[in-house]
């Protein structure tokens, strides 16, 4: 049966009435699988407990779509024929609990909108690093002149870019709770970027379900789809050898030579999969770090899988500019660097950014804590870090892990004086790196704020 087929048979009911999509959650994904309801013939009722963004209503009055805010109307959300929740909202609410007792299926945006496209999907999951391999790869693509999108954590919903575009590939960033709500969803091409523990607070403090939410991305896939993961998290290896996927497995690693995947040999990055090999000096990435020759490694492997020529895909791995708030230099100051990696919401990206630190630094970090053990960074806190400038309300884990291995811990309330603080620590030759590892909500609206305005306060300086 063809997509469009199966399409009417599911909006329209026995009785020739339309059928009811619910969409929980007034965000980005909500809006977006609204839209694309709308356009597939559903009967349409968008449902937020919270209240709507102006930007986000103005949308909804624009396409006519019906919605309500600051309550979920169970009357009629239990007429629906499909939910489609947003990522936001956890499984865990009475509404979907009673959702489920009654049978209704509940699907995420990432499952709605594929069900309407029939794009390649390149889909990237992980606990780090999956907007920059996203953004990578689109880059990737895009200079090669292939006609494609890019969604799911980032820019515009895919359900919108579905209902609204005409691309031929999608790249998608997903995160695990994207990835919870699918049944059918495919791509051909997924990437599994690293896993460490993050957002366990959504999967009852369980590590081993945070990581089936991120496998879920190969659940569906087939012979003649791939998985690049990286071979050298212990985590992914332990769940491959217990568990299988029909996907080609395609590795890419920095410690151990592969005869097929991506690797690194005196200093090159070798990639040799579908009998082509591909081999280029580290130091022509213009992205640096060794957590970034991962990203490229995955993201060349998915534009080689794609078609795209090797020499493309260099000159594209030379000129890509990185992304705000992950290391991003925002300025030398009498001989002070100063880093906004505002994004390392988490200890393994602090992790990344200390080890790529090549001077003694001054680092900016805390704000709400997710259950960080901070012991895998007291290595390279000893060797790289003279002083640290706490940027939350709540400081005692750090001053206790650090207090004896750091010269001075100074805590403060706002960017502004972190910064000032910082730059009274850091001499000429040194660096000021914002890596919280922690979330944002303490003190700022989200990571993006705190970043912003680190580098208003740098700017200032
Ligand atoms: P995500 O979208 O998964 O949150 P980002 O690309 O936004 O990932 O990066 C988040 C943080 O993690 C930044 O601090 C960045 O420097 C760091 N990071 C990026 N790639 C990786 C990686 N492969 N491994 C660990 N940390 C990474």
């Amino acid at each position: 049966m063809r997509n469009q087929d199966l399409n009417k048979q599911r909006i329209i009911s026995s009785q020739g009435e339309k059928k009811l999509l619910v969409v929980l959650g007034g965000g980005e994904s909500g809006v977006g699988a609204a839209i694309l309801g709308k356009q597939k013939g559903f009967e349409v009722l968008l449902s937020d407990k919270g209240r709507v963004a102006q930007k986000y209503k103005d949308v909804l009055l624009q396409y006519h779509l019906n919605f309500e805010e600051g309550k979920h109307s169970e009357n009629k959300i239990f007429k629906a024929s499909l939910i489609v929740k947003s990522p936001g909202i956890p499984d865990t609410i009475p509404l979907l609990l009673k959702l489920k007792e009654k049978g209704i299926d509940v699907i995420s945006e990432i499952e709605f909108a594929a069900k309407y496209t029939t794009a390649t999907l390149v889909g990237i999951t992980g606990s780090n690093g999956k907007t920059t391999t996203a953004l990578l790869t689109q880059f990737i693509l895009k200079n090669a002149g292939i006609n494609s999108g890019i969604a799911g954590n980032i820019g515009d919903s895919f359900a919108k870019q579905v209902a609204t575009q005409s691309f031929e590939n999608y790249v998608l960033e997903l995160s695990s709770f994207q990835l919870d709500g699918i049944v059918d969803f495919k791509c051909h091409i997924a990437i599994i970027t690293n896993i460490t523990p993050d957002h366990l607070d959504r999967y009852e403090d369980d590590f081993n379900k945070y990581i089936d939410a991120k496998f879920r991305i190969t659940k569906n896939q087939t012979a003649s789809d791939y998985l690049i993961y990286d071979a050298d998290d212990e985590t992914i290896n332990t769940w491959l050898q217990k568990n299988s996927t029909k996907a080609t497995l395609i590795p890419f690693s920095l410690e151990k030579q592969l005869a097929y995947g991506a690797f690194i040999k005196d200093n090159n990055i070798i990639i040799n999969i579908n009998k082509q090999t591909i081999q280029m000096p580290i130091s022509t990435l213009s992205v640096k770090g060794k957590h970034n020759t991962k990203n490229a490694m995955a993201a060349t492997m998915a534009a080689q899988l794609l078609k795209v020529r090797k020499e493309a895909i260099k000159e594209s791995l030379e000129n890509f500019e990185g992304v705000e708030h992950r290391l991003e230099h925002v300025a030398k100051i009498r001989g002070v660097e100063y880093i906004n990696d505002s994004k390392a919401t988490n200890v393994n990206a602090a992790f990344y950014a200390l080890e790529c630190m090549d001077k003694n630094t001054v680092w900016v970090l805390g704000g709400v804590d997710k259950g960080n053990d901070y012991s895998d960074l007291l290595p390279l806190v000893r060797e790289k870090v003279k002083a640290i400038v706490c940027l939350g309300i709540e400081n005692d884990k750090i001053k206790q892990t650090f207090g004896n291995v750091v010269e001075m811990i100074v805590e403060t309330a706002g960017a502004e004086e972190a910064v000032k603080v910082a730059q009274k620590l850091a001499e000429s030759g040194e660096a000021v790196l914002l890596s919280p590892a922690c979330a944002s909500f303490d003190l700022f609206d989200n990571y993006e704020d705190r970043g912003r305005q680190f580098k208003q306060a740098v700017r200032s300086l």
